[in-house]
C-alpha cells in the first residue's frame, strides 16, 4: 500500500488526509521525500543545459513537493498535537534537515548556475519579481558560505559548529541557574500575595519537594511575587537572583562564553566580507543597516525614559508614605506600579471575560475581514488532525481563495503560545497553488455544555494570529519562496500587530462583546477602562526593552568587545539608563541574542514594526475610519497580496507614501508630550 504522506492527495482542496496517516507513515515517507528532492536537486545542478532562470531558479522553486507535503503534515502534529512517538521523530528529523540543507547550499555545480544568472542578470529579461527570487536566491547561497573556498570554507564550517554548541551550552547553563535557586517563604510570608501567587508557591514547593510553598525563578511566579509582596527584603532577594541568572561563577557562568560568540560572530561576518556582524543580520532586514535601528530606538528612549522617571516620582512617595526612608530600587518598581494599576484603573478581568466569548471573536474577525477585503468563510466538514481543529473555506466574490483551520484549544500535547503558519503557501509557478492556513492557539476550554470565554490577552492574540493568517491568504505572488508571510523579520509582524487595532474598534466591541448570558454589549465605561490600562507604566516597559535592543545592537556594531559587561554598562550608561530599571534581558541570560542567531543583532524588531503598525492604523484613521474601503484596498494591493516579492520599504511607501515616524507609536503607548 502506498504511504499516504506521499500518494495524490484526492480531497477538498488539497487538505492532507489526517484521518488515514497514522504516525509510523511519517519516518519512511520523510526519507523517501528528502532523497527524491536531494535527486532532484541534483538533477538541476548537473543539468547539460546552459543554466537559465526556467532550469535553474525556477525548477529549485518547483522542487521538494513531496518533501513541502510531508513536513507541513509532520510539523502541524509535532507542534499542536505531540506525543512520545512525534517528539522522537522531531528529534530524528531536525538533524537530517539541516544536513539537508547544508547539503544543497555547498552544492558548487548548483551555486555555479545561480552565479552564472546572477552575473547575467540585467540580461536576461527577466520580470521585477523573477528578478528578485534570483537576488534572494544568490543571496541566501552567498550568506550561507557557498562562495568561500579552500581555508575559508574550512574555517566557515568551524565557526558554524562552534556557534552551535555554544548556544546550546548557553541555554542551559541559563536552565540550570533556573531550576536550582529556590526561595522557601514561611507562612507569615504569604501575606499579602492574592491567591494564585500564594497557589503557584504551594504547587511550586510540591512539585520541588519542599516542606512548604517556594519562589522559583519561573517568570509565571517570580513576576507577580515582585509584584505583590509587601515584604521588600525577600523581594529584594528574589530579585537579585532572577537578575543574576548566568552570572553567578562556576560551571553555569555565561559571561564567557557571551564573549566568545561575539568574537565568533565577528569572523564570520568578516569571512563573508561584511564590516561587522550587525551589517550581515540588517542586510535582509527592512532596518538595512545599524544607523537607522539605532535612530528609531533613540527617538523613542527619550520619551520612554522621562515617562518611567515621572511615574518613578510618584511612586518615591509612595515609598515614603510607607515609611521607608531609601532610594527607590529596581526590585521596589513592580511592586508599587501593581498599587498604582489598582489605584487608578480598577479593572476586573472577571467582570470582562463574560464579554469576551471565542465564537463571537472568530466571527469578529471574519466579520473585519469581510469588510475590508470582501472575505467570506464557509465551516468545512473535514477531518482534521484532532476534533477540536475547524476548518472554514474563504471566497472572494464566489471565487475560492484559501482554507483556513482554526485550533484554539489548550491540551497537553500542545506547545504553548500561539500561531500560524501555512500547510500549503500560495504560488502561480510552477503549480498553482492555493493557501491553506493554520492559527494554533492555546485558550482555554470551557466545561462541556458552557462557552469558551477569552481574556483580553486572548481576544488580542485571536486578532493577531489572523492577521498573519491573512497575509497568508490574500498573497498573490508569483513564487512559493516570496509568498505570504516569506519577508523580513523586522516586517512579518506589521499585518498581525496591525490587525489588533480592529478589536479595538468600539464599533466591533459594541457588535462582537456580548455578554455570555445576557446577550447584552459591553458597556462603555468598561471599554474605556480596558483601553486606558493598556498603557498603564508604559514608561519602564519601553525602557527595559530599548536598553536591551541597543546593547544588543552596540554587542554587534564594530569591533567585538572582549568584555561584554563592560561594554553594556558602558552602552547603559552613555544613555543615562534609570537606576532602578534593568534591561529586560541582561547579557548572560539574553537567550534571544546568544541562544542562538535568531535575534542577535535583531530584538529591536519588535519595535520596528511596531512602529510600522501605530502608522500603518492611523492611514485609516486619517482617512475617515477603521473601514476605509481605499485606505483597505491600498492595504491588500501593497502590503498582503506582495509577500516578500518586492523590498519591504518599497511596499510600505507605496502604501502610505512615505516611511513611518514614531509619533503613532508614541501615542499608542501613552509617551506623546
Ligand atoms: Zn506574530
Amino acid at each position: 500500500m502506498t504511504n499516504p504522506l506521499l500518494a495524490e492527495w484526492h480531497t477538498p482542496f488539497g487538505l492532507a488526509p489526517f484521518d488515514r496517516i497514522s504516525d509510523a507513515d511519517f519516518a519512511p515517507a520523510f526519507d523517501e521525500a528528502l532523497a527524491a528532492h536531494l535527486s532532484e536537486i541534483e538533477a538541476i545542478a548537473d543539468n547539460p543545459e546552459a543554466p537559465s532562470f526556467a532550469n535553474t531558479i525556477e525548477a529549485m522553486e518547483g522542487a521538494g513537493e513531496a518533501l513541502d507535503k510531508v513536513l507541513s503534515v509532520f510539523f502541524s502534529v509535532a507542534g499542536a498535537d505531540s506525543n512520545a512517538a512525534r517528539q522522537a521523530l522531531q528529534r530524528e528529523f531536525s538533524p537530517k534537515l539541516a544536513a539537508h540543507s547544508s547539503a544543497i547550499y555547498s552544492n558548487a555545480a548548483l551555486f555555479g548556475r545561480v552565479r552564472d544568472l546572477w552575473a547575467q542578470r540585467d540580461t536576461l529579461g527577466l520580470t521585477d519579481e523573477e528578478a528578485r527570487v534570483l537576488m534572494l536566491t544568490h543571496r541566501g547561497f552567498v550568506r550561507a558560505g557557498a562562495a568561500l573556498t579552500g581555508a575559508e570554507a574550512e574555517r566557515m564550517k568551524e565557526v558554524k559548529s562552534r556557534l552551535a554548541v555554544l548556544g546550546t551550552e548557553f541555554t542551559q547553563n541559563l536552565l540550570k541557574d533556573e531550576a536550582e535557586w529556590v526561595m522557601p517563604l514561611t507562612e507569615e510570608d504569604l501575606e499579602g500575595l492574592p491567591e494564585f501567587v500564594v497557589d503557584g508557591a504551594r504547587s511550586a514547593g510540591e512539585a520541588g519537594g519542599y516542606d512548604g510553598p517556594v519562589i522559583t525563578l519561573s517568570r509565571s511566579l517570580i513576576v507577580p511575587f515582585l509584584q505583590f509582596s509587601p515584604r521588600r527584603d525577600l523581594r529584594e532577594t528574589a530579585w537579585r537572583a532572577w537578575t543574576s541568572r548566568g552570572e553567578n561563577g562556576g560551571a553555569t557562568d555565561n559571561r564567557g562564553i557571551a564573549a566568545e560568540v561575539l568574537q565568533l560572530r565577528e569572523e564570520r561576518a568578516a569571512l563573508l566580507g561584511y564590516p561587522d556582524f550587525a551589517s550581515y543580520k540588517l542586510e535582509t532586514e527592512m532596518a538595512g543597516s545599524p544607523e537607522r535601528v539605532r535612530e528609531l530606538l533613540m527617538q523613542v528612549w527619550q520619551p520612554a525614559r522621562a515617562a518611567a522617571m515621572a511615574d518613578q516620582a510618584q511612586m518615591e512617595e509612595m515609598l515614603r508614605e510607607d515609611g521607608i526612608n531609601d532610594d527607590f530600587r529596581a526590585w521596589d518598581w513592580r511592586y508599587y506600579a501593581e498599587k498604582r494599576r489598582r489605584a487608578l484603573h480598577d479593572l476586573d478581568e472577571a467582570e470582562l471575560k463574560p464579554y469576551l466569548q471565542l465564537e463571537r471573536m472568530i466571527e469578529a474577525a471574519f466579520t473585519c475581514a469581510n469588510r475590508l477585503f470582501g472575505l467570506e468563510f464557509r465551516a468545512l466538514d473535514q477531518p482534521l488532525y484532532h476534533p477540536d481543529c475547524r476548518a472554514w473555506e474563504v471566497t472572494r466574490n464566489g471565487e475560492h481563495l484559501a482554507v483556513f483551520i482554526g485550533d484554539y484549544f489548550a491540551r497537553a500535547s500542545k506547545r504553548s503560545g500561539a500561531w500560524c503558519s501555512a500547510m500549503q503557501s500560495q504560488a502561480k509557478r510552477p503549480v498553482t497553488k492555493a493557501p491553506i492556513v493554520i492559527n494554533v492557539c492555546n485558550f482555554a476550554k470551557p466545561p462541556k455544555g458552557k462557552p469558551a470565554l477569552l481574556s483580553y490577552d486572548d481576544a488580542r492574540t485571536l486578532f493577531h494570529e489572523f492577521g498573519h493568517a491573512l497575509h497568508q491568504m490574500l498573497s498573490d505572488v508569483e513564487f512559493g519562496s516570496v509568498s505570504g508571510t516569506s519577508v523580513a523579520r523586522d516586517f512579518v509582524e506589521l499585518p498581525s500587530q496591525l490587525y489588533e487595532h480592529w478589536l479595538e474598534v468600539p464599533e466591533v466591541l459594541a457588535e462582537f462583546a456580548t455578554h455570555a448570558e445576557t446577550g447584552e454589549a459591553m458597556p462603555k465605561a468598561l471599554l474605556d477602562k480596558v483601553l486606558a490600562a493598556a498603557t498603564f507604566d508604559m514608561g519602564f516597559q519601553t525602557v527595559e526593552y530599548v536598553a536591551s535592543a541597543l546593547v544588543d545592537l552596540e554587542f554587534h556594531s564594530g569591533k567585538a568587545a572582549d568584555d561584554p559587561m563592560a561594554k553594556q554598562a558602558q552602552v547603559l550608561e552613555s544613555i543615562g539608563m534609570p537606576s532602578a530599571i534593568t534591561m529586560r534581558h541582561a547579557t548572560p541570560h539574553f537567550a534571544h541574542v546568544f541562544a542562538g542567531d535568531g535575534y542577535s543583532s535583531g530584538y529591536y524588531s519588535y519595535m520596528w514594526s511596531e512602529v510600522m503598525d501605530a502608522d500603518a492604523f492611523a492611514a485609516f484613521e486619517e482617512a475617515g475610519g477603521a473601514f476605509d474601503p481605499e485606505t483597505a484596498a491600498k492595504l491588500e494591493e501593497f502590503i498582503l497580496s506582495k509577500g516578500g516579492s518586492v523590498e519591504a520599504e518599497e511596499l510600505y511607501t507605496a502604501f502610505r507614501g512615505r516611511m513611518p515616524g514614531v509619533e503613532a507609536l508614541l501615542k499608542g503607548r501613552g509617551l506623546a508630550a
